[in-house]
């Protein structure tokens, strides 16, 4: 089946599952997943599951992605932060949808691949840095220092506490926090006397690696 079919199917899925934003549906219906995965596995882009993108990571599988994505509530003009930008293909959704997307990745190697399907694919409001993403942006350009929304991709042993003060008022952070073996899907939203912190059900995620 040609990938355009396939894809038509996942959104299908995903409206199926229950999503129901459709600036977050138009994304999957828009960014072709097959080129964020390795050359092995562009027969799987389309199963609804995670896969393997080297260095022990993995591309998010969709309908996880979908949920977190639905949880930030997007708005065309929101600029983003994304910890762990992995394949990218999570990235290109966020740019589909937002404003600005600034997007950090620890490991160099998956940061440039991304970069290069990315700027690939024509995405002008990607932003990225190499490092700790756990401390949030805190990169001279562009000079943002609090987002609308901050997704993040890696499960967290808590809510990171720096991540949290880079909210705007009214803000949303999305992150899974938990052990190694399976997280709490966390949002976060800051208000006017400090955060409001509720749960979303399990999740399995690689381990965000942070001092
Ligand atoms: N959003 C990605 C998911 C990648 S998996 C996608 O769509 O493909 C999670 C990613 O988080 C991995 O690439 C991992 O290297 C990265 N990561 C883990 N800890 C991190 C940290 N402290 N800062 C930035 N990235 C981190």
């Amino acid at each position: 089946m040609r990938f355009e079919d396939q894809r038509r199917l996942l959104v299908q899925e995903l409206r199926q599952q229950g999503i129901r934003d459709e600036a977050v549906l138009a994304a999957f219906s828009k960014v072709p997943r097959e080129l964020y995965v390795l050359p092995q596995y562009k027969d799987y882009a389309y199963r609804n599951r995670p896969l393997p993108i080297g260095q022990e990571q993995t591309i998010s599988q969709p309908l996880m992605v979908a949920i977190m994505l639905e949880h930030l509530e997007l708005k065309p003009e929101d600029l983003v932060l994304e910890i762990g930008t992995g394949s990218g293909y999570e990235c290109a959704l966020l740019a589909e949808i937002a404003g600005e997307v600034c997007s950090v990745e620890r490991l160099e190697e998956l940061s440039l691949t991304a970069q290069g399907v990315l700027k690939e694919a024509g995405y002008k409001n990607i932003y990225f840095r190499i490092g700790d993403g756990a401390q949030g942006w805190l990169k001279a350009y562009p000079p943002h220092k609090e987002f609308d929304k901050i997704i993040v991709s890696a499960g967290a042993r808590q809510i990171p506490t720096r991540l949290q003060e880079q909210l705007k008022l009214g803000g949303i952070l999305v992150v899974p926090v938990g052990t190694c073996a399976y997280q709490i899907l966390t949002k976060v939203i800051r208000t006017e006397n400090g955060y409001s912190v509720s749960e979303h059900g399990a999740c399995a995620f690689v381990p965000l690696i942070s001092k």
